[in-house]
């Protein structure tokens, strides 16, 4: 007695290993059928013993390859029929074009085996890969996924690979990029003027170089990153000073696990999420006395660590004997980063001493991606090599939307039915560079999901360069979404949620229907609308720009604000540090209201804390501030500074005048400024609790949304957290969307559909 079962499956389940899979297991019970790709993913038949059907279908989702994602397995029972064997079946063109592309993958322990073994036929090789593992987004021209519509067309497969290629046994059935020493691409050193530089072997010679300090370009997955030795100081300057990047941190691979040990303390959860085939930059505690140089990550309590992932990164490890290498973007400052040969010698050049490329073109930009864990959970802080283009799955299907995000961290959001495709990271977009990237993604995401959606949406601000691209897109239905209804749509995107919510939407700059800059609101709101329920009362902003890169500028608008030309009485470091003649041209300006736009930002609160306190008064990144603000806390600390609630006209305001003014008789009583910013933070947290307990009593309203960069704060954001759940709150927060601006494109698409589905 047999049975016939027809499953479908879908998901993640093509360009990943799934049907050879399939194929081994459905051997393993002994079943007659076949499986063929379909649009949705993979439809299999099996035939076979009741009980050995039923196995299978156990064993089906939960043996799956890692890389796949099933979304749904639907089994019905169908006519038994003739023919024995299991075949994989060629799938028809029509359906394989609208297949979700698999993300890039880390080189998968099969082939790191390999890759050392001497005995294997590609020991070495720099491009050794599998269909479990491997370049994919970043080398896809167009779909459908197979080799032609790839930067590996240009390699025939020798008669070794082909073999492997057509075996549906064989772990490198139908793995597009597969290739070897005879057929594959090649690795070669070149000088910083572009030079060719003939070499036994290139990857030792990067080495070599690396070791005795220099600065090489490394060709990886999603473009080229500048290395150098992390535990080289003198290395790590050049390299800062080459890059015009002051302090910010740069990130770290390490050899392997026990190197991340050594420099950082790892949690178990830690060292799952370093050895994900993802291979995200983990953000982790630094071990005190790390061997790391202080130049990777000066003043900075945490170092973005991640392993190595494709076999390129292996070898140059094994080579050159280093157990750290800075990886950074290949790119000056905030542009793009390079991808190609040239465009990298080009755009490089002064930056890199050495470049260490290949043949095998990257057709996609695409960054590392960074996460941290807090309150138990992994959040994504830029979303992009190894995630995109995996989509974020809805609730349900909406219309057709292109998101085109924000102005820094941008992102794009195309919604397609039940998913939300974000894009890689793009970048800020104030240069040409970004802007041309910024067209390519919107571009490609349309091409490869095949769709043109009618609706747009993006931000309110007219001067955003993502905005002005969205209205210059003439015959399409163009939303405009406020930016913190945006970041609280994705936060309930990302949930699940329907309704009205509480939303705490803080962070450093967005756009008001009133044309303030906002950003420290609570909203009530849905996908469709949302009221401005609470906010920090405004502030100018002296100087605009200027007043981000120069915190103290946000401490002056403060201390004016509380008590107005006295302040310059108070014994604060910022009076005795910034020279008088600039204080008294910022007074001016907030006296005048000249070129002082009015703000409520958290952000910027943020700032003038760590300026009131001596901490910062100038920055070199963005958020460095706030960021240190939040490592000199003082845990054990559990007073709390104290906000003036009042409510006017129905929206309640939060006035830190009582803050500001308890922060200044702190500092002049020699408060260590470790306690004064533990205080700070703890006062934010009660505030916002308040103001959410007052907006559940008004609305009847139990559920809290929180985002935006501010809640990048992994304290702010687990202490709102608890105080909100001891109240009896349900808290929901961001993880697999950032909460910064680089998941606001989520949220745009969605009230976009939502807009467009009710209207
Ligand atoms: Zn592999
Ligand atoms: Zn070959
Ligand atoms: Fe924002």
């Amino acid at each position: 007695m047999s049975v016939r079962k027809r499953v479908d499956v879908s998901g993640i389940v093509q360009g990943v290993g799934f049907r050879p899979y399939v194929y081994r297991l459905a051997a393993e019970y002994d079943l007659a059928g076949h499986i063929i790709n379909t649009a949705a993913g993979v439809t299999i038949e099996v035939q076979g013993e009741p009980a050995a059907v039923e196995q299978f279908l156990h064993s089906l989702p939960r043996r799956a390859p890692e890389i796949s994602r099933i979304i749904d397995v639907r089994a019905a029972e169908i006519p038994c029929r003739g023919g024995a064997g299991f075949r994989i079946l060629a799938s028809a063109k029509s359906e394989s074009a609208r297949t979700l592309i698999s993300p890039d993958v880390a080189l998968c322990e099969d082939c790191l085996r390999e890759l050392f073994d001497p005995a294997d036929r590609r020991c070495g090789y720099p491009f050794i890969n599998c269909t479990n593992c491997g370049p994919r987004f970043t080398i896809v021209r167009s779909i459908p996924y197979d080799r032609p519509a790839t930067s590996m067309s240009l390699f025939a497969m020798c008669a070794h690979c082909q073999a492997e290629y057509d075996d549906p046994g064989n772990r490198r059935f139908h793995a597009q990029p597969n290739a070897c020493w005879d057929c594959g691409p090649q690795v070669e050193l070149r000088a910083r003027d572009g030079r060719r530089i003939t070499a036994d072997d290139p990857i030792t010679s990067a080495g070599e170089h690396l070791r005795a300090g220099a600065v090489v370009a490394v060709k990886g997955l999603g473009g080229f990153h500048l290395a150098a030795d992390a535990e080289n100081g003198a290395a790590l300057e050049r390299l800062r000073e080459r890059k015009q990047r002051v302090e910010k941190p740069f990130a770290v691979m390490v050899a392997g696990l026990a190197a991340a040990r050594e420099f950082c303390v790892l949690e178990a959860e830690d060292e799952g999420l370093l050895v994900t085939p993802q291979r995200p930059i983990v953000l982790l505690e630094r071990r005190p006395g790390a061997a790391v140089a202080d130049a990777v990550a000066p003043r900075n309590r945490q170092l973005g660590i991640f392993l190595p992932y494709t076999p390129l990164h292996h070898l140059l490890f094994a080579r050159s004997g280093l157990r750290a290498l800075v990886m950074t973007s290949g790119n000056l400052s905030e542009e793009p980063i390079a991808i190609g040969n040239e465009e990298a010698i080009t755009r490089l050049a002064g930056l890199a001493d050495f470049f260490l490329v290949h043949n095998r073109d990257i057709l996609l930009r695409c960054d590392d991606s960074v996460v941290r864990r807090t309150g138990g959970r992994v959040r994504q802080v830029r979303r992009s090599r190894g995630f995109v283009p995996a989509p974020i799955f809805l609730k349900e299907d909406l219309p057709a939307v292109l998101a085109v995000g924000g102005e820094l961290k941008n992102t794009v959001c195309l919604l397609k039915e039940r998913h939300a495709f974000l894009s890689q990271h793009i970048g800020d977009l104030e240069n040409a560079e970004s802007y041309g990237f910024f067209q390519e993604a919107v571009e490609h995401l349309q091409r490869i999901l095949e769709v043109r959606p009618e609706i747009i949406a993006c931000d309110l601000h007219p001067d955003y360069l993502s905005t002005k691209w969205a209205y210059e897109q003439t015959g399409l239905r163009l939303t405009g979404v406020q930016h913190h209804h945006a970041h609280i749509a994705s936060c309930m995107a990302e949930n699940h949620l329907e309704g009205q919510v509480i939303g705490l939407a803080l962070d450093g700059t967005g756009y008001g229907t009133d044309g303030h800059i906002w950003g420290g609101e609570a909203l009530v709101a849905d996908y469709v609308n949302f009221e401005r329920a609470a906010h920090l009362e405004y502030v100018p902003l002296p100087g605009g720009a200027a007043a981000i890169r120069e915190p103290w500028r946000m401490a002056v608008s403060y201390l004016w604000r509380r008590y107005g030309p006295r302040w310059e009485a108070l014994p604060l470091p910022l009076v005795r540090e910034i020279p008088a003649k600039k204080i008294t041209t910022v007074v001016q300006m907030i006296g005048r209201g000249v070129n002082s736009p009015l703000t409520s930002s958290a952000g910027r609160l943020f700032d003038a804390v760590a300026a009131l306190i001596g901490l910062r008064l100038e920055v070199n990144y963005e958020a460095q501030a706030a960021i240190e603000l939040e490592m000199c806390r003082d845990a054990a600390e559990k007073g709390a500074y104290g906000f003036g609630i009042a409510e006017k006209n129905g929206v309640i305001r939060l006035d830190p005048d009582p803050v500001v003014e308890a922060i200044v008789e702190d500092v002049a009583r020699g408060t260590p400024t470790g306690v004064v910013s533990q205080r700070f933070h703890n006062g934010v947290s009660v505030a916002l609790a308040e103001v959410a307990l007052r907006l559940r009593h008004r609305t009847g309203l139990n559920r809290v949304c929180l985002s935006g960069g501010t809640f990048q704060n992994a304290f702010l954001a687990e202490e709102v957290e608890r105080r909100l759940q001891t109240e009896g709150f349900e808290v929901y927060g961001q993880s697999d969307v950032p909460a910064n601006d680089g998941g606001l494109s989520l949220g745009q698409a969605v009230v976009a559909a939502h807009r467009a589905k009710s209207a």
